[in-house]
């Protein structure tokens, strides 16, 4: 299984492309934000421990989010697709020690990191008009009101489109700041280790997806 670093700013669609490719071709989606929310709706230990943290905007600790990360890894592992897809993980330079370390485990190490370019203002566009369901996580933009679909494109669930508590204003800048200071520097260690690959995300989807998927073809060969 090929471990492929989903990498970019919070609205950079990486989830989008994610749930494209783990839908049409297959391979298995982690999305660390959302594994969060999760733990957060069903009121677990783990989701109150972090709930105010994720609706700030702001990072958890990593051992914190290893714990959770790692029964995900784990089953994805025994799910064995051909790709293995990771959104939202790593977020800093420690995490991507932690990473390698927990694949190694497992037999595994990431392929490649596929940074999503995105401008700030269009960073700033698509968080401030966009909607998660709630039940699947699948983000949709509002229409032309702003409003959302009243069921959801991926898993059929009505009146399942909320707002992220994350995706409000304040929290918006502060994860724009995060990631400048604390999630951007990657790119830069996996461009070292000669495993980056970088892709213009200010596209239509459909454009990025035949990006992301040339990558990923590319390194299956
Ligand atoms: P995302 O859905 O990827 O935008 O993540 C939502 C929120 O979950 C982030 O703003 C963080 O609070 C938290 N989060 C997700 N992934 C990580 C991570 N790898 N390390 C720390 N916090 C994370």
């Amino acid at each position: 299984m090929k471990v492929f670093v989903l990498l970019g700013a919070p609205g950079a669609g990486k989830g989008t492309q994610a749930a494209l490719i783990a839908n049409r071709l297959g391979a298995v989606h982690i999305s660390t934000g959302a594994l969060l929310r999760e733990e957060i709706n069903c009121g677990s230990f783990l989701g109150q421990k972090v709930k105010s943290i994720v609706e700030s905007g702001s990072l958890v600790d990593d051992s914190t989010l290893f714990e959770c990360f790692a029964v995900a890894l784990t089953r994805a592992r025994e799910a064995n697709k051909f790709a293995l897809l990771l959104d939202g993980v790593p977020r800093n330079l420690n995490q991507v020690k932690i990473l390698d370390e927990v694949l190694l485990k497992l037999s595994l190490k990431v392929d490649a990191a596929i940074d999503f370019e995105t401008p700030v203002d269009v960073l700033i566009e698509r968080l401030s008009n966009r909607w998660t369901c709630q039940k699947c996580s699948a983000v949709v933009p509002g229409n032309s009101e702003g409003l959302a679909p009243s069921s959801c494109g991926s898993c059929g669930a009505t009146d399942s489109y909320a707002r992220r508590k994350d995706d409000e204003p304040s929290s918006v800048s502060r994860r724009l700041s995060v990631y400048a200071s604390e999630t951007a520097p990657i790119s830069g260690e996996y461009e070292r280790k000669g495993l980056l690959r970088r892709i213009d995300a200010n596209q239509e989807p459909e454009l990025v997806y035949l990006d992301v998927g040339a990558v990923i073809t590319k390194k299956l060969k």
